[in-house]
């Protein structure tokens, strides 16, 4: 029998590069990938307390595989429903505090159970939903139940965080204890549907404050069902509210709506930074745990072994589309080796098979909705008419089985001066850029030279270069000589997962060890006889 977060023999994560001895996960998925789609077409509500909401104001969600392909109608929430699952979540916050918090732990490993009872059911939508590849979604699911895993256990290893102190006299009892906040927000990306909703929803909620969770509007579905595996659990009603609509109505209510106590948000940094000047303006000030986008550099120096070098960049780079907070999307590399380098780069990339992801040997699918691909096309021809050459890709698909999806071809471009804008700005797409460097000081400048600080690598075979980035390189996720490149090993309790800088507005990563503890306050208890 398998054991959680295992088919019979392996342990699906991002770093999962094979799908190879994986019979089981693909006869599972098979199954599932066609049960699914008698689900599709429903209205799905709203769940706000005991309610769930239906509202004639809705809007659809639509396969970026074939848009033809209607997966659900969501309500559209106005203020007043925010206002209202604000209120549910309000009312439940003494009750849910209030419990034990072993007995909390035990409700949230449930829902833990349960996301991995329903793995395949959830990759298979996950697959329609977002776009993404069968180990993709296999691992966003697993990561979702092992985020929330990881937090109970933190609770556990630490009594619940509640600590005896030393003492100043005779007669006194010191502690010092951690207490929720009251309701948080959690607002999701659309790129990792379940896990950076899981994941978020998990840690407050474990940490006894009450939730009101909206999803990206790309990827609803798997919001809806974070809210079914809650119920199923056993959370209480209005501990765990779901609503959905756009971030400018319904994100918009829950930034600046007085009653929330915190907000978890992960995202732009162009929201992300909309929502901490927000909270600069506000009478009393509130936590916030904010995770933002990345422009996350490999670099490749004279000593790195190409073959793993150009492995690590090509699956950063193009895996999920290049649509991971994580992607690689510049890369800076040593002259001398440099035509070696790009020549076994460019080979992998085209032959990267691009389809139908929740096809077994697709390794790329659409990219999540028509703004995506405009962004793409305007980057390649922004490139073309700045001097800069593309290597491979460059190009929409819109023939055969992709006339109806948002597919774009892997791109590589290079001969851009390494000062050019989209060696700067997020593009969120299947783009990578080759940049020339003769010495690691240069690389680690460059690298260093951006507002972000998520991700960044290096492959070199020399320890000394390996000291120096390390000691210098401005990003949360390091690694060196990893073939399954940027973060695709990240993982709760492994490799903790957030960024520096303007990727940030903690650094307290998330799956890390410091990340539970964000969602309480800290009260000294003292009493005297
Ligand atoms: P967006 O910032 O566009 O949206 C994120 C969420 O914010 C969505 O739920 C969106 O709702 C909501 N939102 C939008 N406007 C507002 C508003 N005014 N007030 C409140 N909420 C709002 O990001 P994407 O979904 O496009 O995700 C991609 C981004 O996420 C990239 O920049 C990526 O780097 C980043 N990211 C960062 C990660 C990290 O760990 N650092 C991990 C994953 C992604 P709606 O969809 O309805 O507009």
């Amino acid at each position: 029998m398998s054991t959680p977060g295992q088919t019979s023999s392996t342990k699906i994560t991002y770093a999962t590069m094979s799908a190879e001895r994986m019979e089981d996960l693909h006869r599972e998925l098979d199954r599932a990938i066609e049960q699914i789609k008698s689900t599709f077409g429903r209205n799905y509500p709203l769940v706000i307390g005991a309610s769930h909401i239906q509202l004639a104001e809705q809007f659809e969600a639509r396969s970026p595989i074939d848009t033809r392909i209607l997966l659900g109608r969501f309500p559209r929430a106005g203020v007043e429903h925010v206002r209202s699952a604000i209120g549910e979540a309000r009312a439940a916050f003494p009750a849910w505090s209030a419990r034990p918090w072993r007995e909390r732990v035990t409700l949230l490993k449930k829902v833990a159970d349960r996301i991995r009872a329903r793995r395949w059911e959830l990759s298979a939508l996950m697959g329609y939903e977002a776009g993404k590849n069968r180990l993709e979604c296999v691992g966003d699911v697993e990561e979702s139940a092992d985020l929330i895993e990881y937090y109970c256990n933190q609770i556990e290893q630490h009594d619940g965080f509640e600590v005896t102190l030393g003492t100043l006299g005779p007669n006194e009892e010191n502690s010092s204890v951690l207490r929720p906040y009251g309701v948080w927000a959690v607002i999701s990306p659309f790129n990792f549907p379940l896990a950076l909703a899981a994941g978020p929803s998990g840690g407050a909620l474990v940490s006894g404050n009450t939730v009101v969770f909206k999803p990206a509007s790309a990827t609803p579905m798997l919001g809806y069902a974070l809210a079914e595996v809650m119920v199923e659990a056993g959370m209480p009603p209005g501990v765990f509210n779901f609503i959905t609509g756009s971030g400018s109505t319904a994100g918009q209510e829950l930034i600046t709506n007085g009653d929330v106590d915190g907000i978890v948000f992960t995202g732009s940094k162009d929201v992300g930074m909309h929502l901490i000047r927000d909270n600069a303006t506000r009478l009393t000030p509130r936590p916030l745990v904010i995770e933002m986008g990345g422009k996350n550099p490999a670099i490749i120096m004279k000593s790195a072994d190409l073959d793993k070098a150009s492995d690590g960049v090509y699956r950063s780079a193009f895996g999920a589309q290049g649509q991971k907070c994580s992607a690689c999307s510049r890369v800076y590399v040593n002259g001398q080796i440099r035509d070696e380098f790009v020549r076994l780069l460019v080979e992998k990339t085209r032959k990267i098979k691009i389809g139908n992801p929740l096809d077994r040997d697709v390794y790329m699918g659409p990219v999540i909705n028509e703004d995506a691909v405009r962004t793409f096309e305007r980057a390649v021809e922004r490139a073309r008419n700045d001097g800069g050459e593309i290597l491979t890709g460059g190009r929409r698909l819109t023939h055969g089985d992709f006339a109806h999806g948002h597919f774009v071809e892997p791109t590589i471009i290079d001969r851009l001066p390494v000062d050019h804008p989209l060696f700067a700005e997020e593009l969120f797409v299947p783009i990578t850029l080759i940049g020339d460097v003769t010495t690691l000081d240069d690389a680690i400048v460059l690298a260093n030279r951006t507002e972000y600080g998520l991700t960044a690598g290096i492959f070199s075979e020399d320890d000394r270069e390996i000291a120096q980035f390390f000691d210098r390189i401005q990003a949360g996720v390091t690694y060196v000589n990893r073939r399954a490149g940027a973060t695709t090993g990240a993982w709760p309790g492994i490799q903790p997962f957030g960024g520096w800088k303007g990727s940030t507005a903690t650094g307290k990563a998330g799956g890390g060890f410091y990340y539970v503890q964000q969602f309480m306050r800290e009260q000294s208890q003292t009493v005297v006889d």
